[in-house]
């Protein structure tokens, strides 16, 4: 299966995908996760990329399109896959048309003053991507998976996170009604008390998978 997951910033896609990557081993494609990896290392495609990422706003439609169609022609791609946080405009989702087929458009949706709670808390572990919350890190410091120190990202701060809220409403939200007309969007609505795993459930019977 095919699949794309659209949200706002903090509703959960990362955390879902991760799941969902480990169980249906498909791999999880996160263009925050190679843009972030790629600015990491330096590179000349992360230098260009951070100052938009640190402001917000969105790196631009084709550095973006090339990183992920780069990737999907890899061999883990052939069973499925999921796109977390790509596409995030229109012009992506067109571009993403001419050399995929998707199969499903997962909406997961979250009210936006948690959604503001939840980033403020997050921490990032930047070798594997894996994201925790000072909720329940118990004052830890480092990844449980790899051991690496764990990061606030700089796009986290209260400020950044009301850009990229509206950044997320005026180019990403128009993806729902897109993948509504082609016929392959469902909507999992992430209850802000529920546990991850309740979410997890709750993704799992939205995509009918046992
Ligand atoms: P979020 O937690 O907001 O979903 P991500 O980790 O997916 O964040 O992305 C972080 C940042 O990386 C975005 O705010 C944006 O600057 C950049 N980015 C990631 N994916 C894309 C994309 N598909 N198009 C443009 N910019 C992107
Ligand atoms: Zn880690």
């Amino acid at each position: 299966m095919n699949m794309i997951f659209l949200g706002p910033p903090g509703a959960g896609k990362g955390t879902m995908a991760q799941l969902l990557m480990v169980d249906e081993k498909i791999p999880q494609i996160s263009t925050g996760d190679m843009l972030r990896q790629a600015m990491k290392a330096g590179t000349e495609m992360g230098l260009s990329a951070k100052r938009y990422i640190e402001a917000g706003e969105l790196v631009p439609d084709e550095v973006v399109i090339g990183i992920v169609k780069d990737r999907l022609q890899a061999d883990d791609c052939k069973n499925g896959y999921i796109l977390d946080g790509f596409p995030r405009t229109v012009p992506q989702a067109e571009a993403l048309g001419q050399f995929a087929k998707i199969d499903v458009a997962l909406n997961i949706d979250l009210a936006d003053e948690v959604i503001i709670k939840r980033l403020s808390g997050r921490r990032v572990c930047l070798k594997c991507g894996a994201t925790y919350h000072t909720s329940t890190l118990n004052g830890s410091e480092t990844c449980a998976a790899c051991g690496e120190p764990l990061v606030q990202r700089k796009d986290d701060a209260p400020e950044t996170v009301k850009n990229r809220l509206a950044v997320y409403a005026a180019q990403t939200a128009p993806l729902i009604a897109y993948y509504e007309k082609k016929g392959v969007l469902k909507t999992v609505k992430c209850e802000p008390h529920a546990t991850v795993q309740e979410n997890y459930a709750q993704v799992r019977k939205v995509l009918e998978l046992a």
